[in-house]
């Protein structure tokens, strides 16, 4: 199943409609299903267009917004959310023979006198193992590789996603291998829904990876310090509210396309304002809208 509908440009869209209309090719209907008016793009105005789909009217967006915004709202309770049971890091390292017991033991005793801290950054304090050793038992605990910041730069591909999930989901793109696959870096565990999400957004693969933590840290610093696309970020009363802000927020933008993805509790709008293809957009070609439902919606 495709993840989103082909843009409107790919076959016939924008300047070319009325050529071809004539010629017999289609010219777009408004893109909301329950829309009574039968109108044709070559009639009404041309933008804005939302995932792919142009609409007639304010009031067309607003039931397409809606749409998606339920749509989001229901994948939440079958999304990629990860409760699978993994086996614990300390386990992972000791059947592989990089610890030994006694070792594991020293640093379950600290964390629990600590009260705090990581296992694998106890078994680093302790001399048991190295970094390099506890993010390769990290990347046997998720059943993923351990991906190298050498090939990649963070801070090239800021307009990949919101400063907001850098920060706090701590996911670093990395670089982009063939045109088609993102990598993403994480410091100690994958996000499966954050990869969902900007798979669907950007129309590339994600391939998910851990990254040492030293290099984590200082590549995370470098790219939160650089420029990102602008963002601003809303809190609804409630989901209607929210639908109204979106689609008003899309008219105001007049964009060449927008796209809804959800992560965690997040919805997040992507604006085009100019026509998008796939892959990382340059960053003044897009801009962000982060929002938020209130608890009580
Ligand atoms: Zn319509």
């Amino acid at each position: 199943m495709p993840l989103l509908t082909p843009l409107p440009w790919s076959s016939a869209g924008g300047r070319d409609d009325a050529a071809a209309g004539r010629s017999g090719h289609l010219a777009p209907r408004c893109s909301n299903p329950e829309c009574s008016t039968g109108w044709l793009h070559l009639w009404r105005r041309s933008v804005p267009v939302f995932e792919g789909g142009w609409c007639c009217s304010p009031a067309c967006m607003r039931a397409r917004v809606r749409t998606a915004l339920e749509r989001e709202n229901d994948a939440r309770r079958t999304s990629p959310e990860s409760h699978r049971h993994r086996v614990p890091l300390g386990l992972a390292m000791l059947e592989q023979g990089w610890i030994s017991a006694g070792d594991l033991r020293r640093a379950l005793e600290a964390q629990r006198a600590a009260g705090a801290g990581r296992l694998g950054q106890w078994l680093v304090r302790n001399g048991s193992a190295s970094e390099a050793m506890v993010t390769r038992g990290l990347g046997l605990q998720w059943n993923c590789p351990v991906l190298s910041l050498d090939a990649g730069d963070p801070q090239l591909l800021t307009a990949a996603l919101p400063r907001l999930f850098v920060d706090a989901l701590g996911a670093l793109p990395l670089r982009i291998a063939a045109g088609r696959i993102l990598y993403l870096g994480f410091e100690e565990r994958l996000d499966a829904a954050l990869a969902l999400a900007l798979e669907r957004m950007l129309g590339l693969r994600v391939e998910c990876g851990l990254l040492a933590e030293a290099g984590f840290r200082a590549a995370q610093e470098r790219m939160l310090a650089a420029a990102f696309p602008p963002v601003e970020l809303i809190e609804a009363a409630s989901f209607s509210a929210l639908g109204r802000v979106l689609s008003q927020t899309i008219e105001r933008a007049r964009c060449a396309d927008a796209r809804l993805v959800r992560v965690h509790d997040f919805f997040w709008l992507r604006l085009w304002h100019r026509r998008p293809s796939a892959g990382v957009p340059n960053l003044a070609e897009v801009s962000d809208l982060i929002c938020a439902v209130g608890a009580g919606a």
